[in-house]
Parts: C-alpha cells; structure tokens; sequence
C-alpha cells in the first residue's frame, strides 16, 4: 500500500494519491555523464498534503507576483524622479 511521502499516511491506492513535485534533495540524471542535484522530485501525496503543497504554491506564485509589482512602481517613481534631459 503506497503511503504519503510527507506524513506518511496510508493511502487506499495510488490513483487516490496525489503526485506533486515535493523537496526531495535527491540527485537526477539529466544526461548520461552528468548528475544534476536537485532538490525537488515527484511524489505520491496524501490529499491534505497535495493541498497544502498547492497553497504554498500559489502563495509563492502571489509573492513573485507583488515583487514584480514592486520592483516596476520603483521603476515608474525613480523615472519620475530623474530631471528632464
Ligand atoms: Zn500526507
């Protein structure tokens, strides 16, 4: 019986599960000489977790977002800032 990767839970079976891509800090092989660590990798996830892997998603997503705001409104003021040629 497959079991949650973050908090172990049973689940009934794997098309109950949940695959999200997860913190894994496992090496992958993108091509055949060379490893490539990378700190994600695709699980089976119970559902409360999946959900919560989706919110922390979003969440990240909405940060990028009003960092890009920000950054711009810096742009858009300090342009209004500089004198005229
Ligand atoms: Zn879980």
């Amino acid at each position: 019986m497959p079991t949650c990767y973050l908090c172990g839970q049973s689940i009934r079976s794997l098309a109950a599960g949940f695959r999200r891509k997860v913190r894994t800090g496992e090496y992958v092989y993108r091509s055949r000489s060379k490893a490539v660590r990378t700190s994600y990798g695709l699980r089976v996830l119970c559902s409360r977790c999946a959900k919560r892997i989706d919110a922390q998603d979003l969440r990240q997503e909405f940060l990028w977002l009003l960092r890009f705001a920000i950054f711009l409104a810096i742009l858009y003021i300090l342009s209004r800032l500089a004198p005229p040629l």
